[in-house]
């Protein structure tokens, strides 16, 4: 398989300046994400202020798809679930940006809740 080049703008954007630009727009920071915005809904009640969080949950349809709101970026981004397995429509049907990984501990999260 043809492994893509994910999108390199936020790259750019980190080394130029701003806070939480840490990015490289790979899973691993998907998780770092999808931490900060869960620490930032811990009280259950306000909704995330976008600039303490890059990433925040728009819509979740478990299972099919992921609309998330890239604060970095300034804009939404969706991500699908085919078989399982989730592709970024931003990144170029990319299985491995920010916004997969992001995507995978919501996915898990939902699953957890389930079995709870
Ligand atoms: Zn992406």
């Amino acid at each position: 398989m043809k492994r893509k080049q994910a999108a390199t703008t936020r790259l750019d954007i980190s080394q130029e300046e701003g806070p939480a630009k840490i990015f490289n727009n790979n899973v691993d920071d998907g998780v770092i994400a999808f931490a900060l915005w869960q620490n930032s809904c811990a009280d259950g009640e306000s909704l995330p202020a976008s600039a303490a969080v890059p990433v925040s949950v728009h819509t979740f349809v478990p299972d099919k798809l992921a609309v998330l709101d890239d604060h970095a970026a300034g804009k939404q981004v969706t991500v699908e679930f085919k078989e399982g397995v989730p592709y970024c429509k931003e990144c170029d049907d990319s299985a491995e940006c920010l916004h997969v990984g992001f995507a995978i501990c919501l996915e898990q999260k939902h699953a957890r809740s389930i079995l709870e």
